[in-house]
């Protein structure tokens, strides 16, 4: 009796979705035809679909649930914001507790020399701050000039306008008449898939060195920062060769750039140090961030940002013009506080690095050996597996993609959710994992590769 109704219900969701609702990220169409899955509970690691299926959710809905789902605290949390003071606006010279709270405890988790947020809604929004605050500061420094922002091919920054523009996405660039101007791009730091027979560490510095070659072509006076994920997220987990970062560092120091290192992925504890920029060393002037700050229980994003650039902002007595209604939403705010409270009274990223994370990197390259894969890379609660047909040529199957579609939809017929970046796989899990759970990840991805090695034959 209870199938049926669930049946009849899921048919019903599927049906009013297929007439009302335009998917992000998907082609509605199509999604209409198939029917969506519809999610509807969760706990832990795990999530349910309408059907009852339960899924271990190895990518933390969208690289967010850094937590896990089910925290009562972050229920609470709201909860009690809601019935306090449920909305206010920060324009005009106001604040309120939750956002001051807020702002203090990024003060104190983020790198020594970053001590001040702006807040906005979401990842997106965190990056077209970014760009107005940069060419603002150089207003402010006396030089307009220094308008341009240069971005990575295959970055993510974001689906709005700046977002999109500085990301470099071409299915994205192609739809909007992107990028807008006043954004490069030069190439990515991703050896598998670009960098042929040079060694990781010579590819690394002939990758960061494109950076160098954008700014003399487009003038140094012109070039106002350079942003970069610490690790491209969506772009497939690249890790950049140990030769990148530091000599990126060294000319954008030469150059005289802002450095915007995009946390919205690694920051809250993902690659096992509170931000990607403590794992990689690195002195941003901003980092954008969003997902694990409020672990995505609502949605709440930030632009962090340096001292040497809050104190032009601060010495220059004019507005600036720019925020959302939703700019620290006290309610989001107060999710995104408990949630750093619980990260640190639990020591999450603590046991993170010294136990989790080498447990699910000494797990997962347990896969190497398998006849489809070409590379295991991870760090932290990171993790891709580059599908191939040739090992030593790293030579991918034809088909676009189509390996790494069918593997993941094996995976989530064995209840396993992970995801393709054409013939890669990724995962993210929520950072909170246990190592039994981990067993099930590695377990259910080996058999994943099994069925589609099989499918691909
Ligand atoms: N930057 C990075 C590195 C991201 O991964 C994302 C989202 N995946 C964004 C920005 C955009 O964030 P949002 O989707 O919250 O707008």
């Amino acid at each position: 009796m209870t199938d049926v109704l669930t049946q009849s219900q899921t048919q019903s969701w599927q049906q009013d979705d297929a007439e009302h609702h335009l998917h992000p990220f998907g082609d509605s169409g199509a999604i209409a035809r198939e029917g969506a899955r519809i999610m509807t509970r969760a706990k832990g690691v795990h999530i349910w679909d309408s059907t009852g299926k339960v899924y271990l959710d190895a990518f933390a809905g969208l690289w967010c649930v850094n937590l896990g789902y089910g925290r009562e605290e972050l229920v609470e949390a709201a909860a009690r914001q809601m019935r306090e003071l449920p909305y206010y606006n920060l324009f005009f010279k106001t604040a309120t507790p939750p956002v001051v709270e807020l702002a203090k405890a990024l003060a104190e988790v983020a790198p020594s020399h970053i001590n001040h947020t702006f807040f906005v809604g979401s990842g997106s929004e965190a990056n077209d701050t970014v760009l107005r605050m940069v060419r603002r500061y150089w207003d402010l420094k006396g030089k307009p000039s220094r308008k341009t922002i240069i971005g990575r091919e295959n970055g993510y920054h974001g689906s709005t306008v700046a977002g999109a523009s500085l990301g470099g996405m071409k299915p994205m660039h192609a739809q909007g008449d992107l990028p807008i101007p006043g954004v490069a791009h030069i190439r990515q730091p991703y050896w598998f898939g670009e960098g042929g027979d040079m060694d990781p560490d010579e590819f690394g510095l002939v990758a960061a060195r494109a950076l160098e070659d954008k700014i003399l072509e487009l003038g140094p006076e012109n070039v106002g920062a350079f942003i970069a994920e610490p690790i491209q997220g969506a772009g497939g987990i690249i890790i950049p060769p140990d030769t990148y970062w530091p000599e990126i560092q060294r000319i954008v120091h030469e150059y005289d750039l802002l450095l915007v290192v995009d946390e919205v992925i690694c920051g809250f504890g993902r690659t096992g140090e509170w931000f990607g920029s403590d794992t990689f060393h690195l002195t941003p002037d901003f980092m954008p961030i969003a997902k694990g700050l409020s672990s995505g229980y609502l949605p709440i994003g930030g632009v962090m940002v340096a001292d040497r650039v809050a104190e032009v902002f601060k010495a220059e007595g004019d507005d600036f013009n720019h925020g959302f209604t939703y700019s620290g939403h006290p309610v989001c705010a107060a999710v995104a506080l408990e949630n750093l409270r619980i990260l640190r009274s639990e020591r999450i990223i603590e046991t993170v690095k010294t136990t989790t994370a080498p447990y699910l990197q000494s797990q997962l390259n347990t896969l190497a050996d398998h006849p489809l894969v070409g590379e295991v890379r991870g760090i932290g609660m990171l993790g891709a597996i580059e599908l191939v047909e040739d090992k030593a040529s790293r030579r991918r199957y034809a088909g676009n993609g189509r390996a790494g579609t069918l593997c993941r939809d094996f995976a989530l017929e064995q209840g396993l959710i992970l995801r393709a970046t054409g013939d890669t796989m990724l995962m993210s899990p929520p950072l909170v994992i246990a190592p039994e759970e981990i067993d099930e990840l590695v377990t259910k991805t080996r058999h994943a590769l099994d069925l589609t090695l099989e499918a691909l034959k």
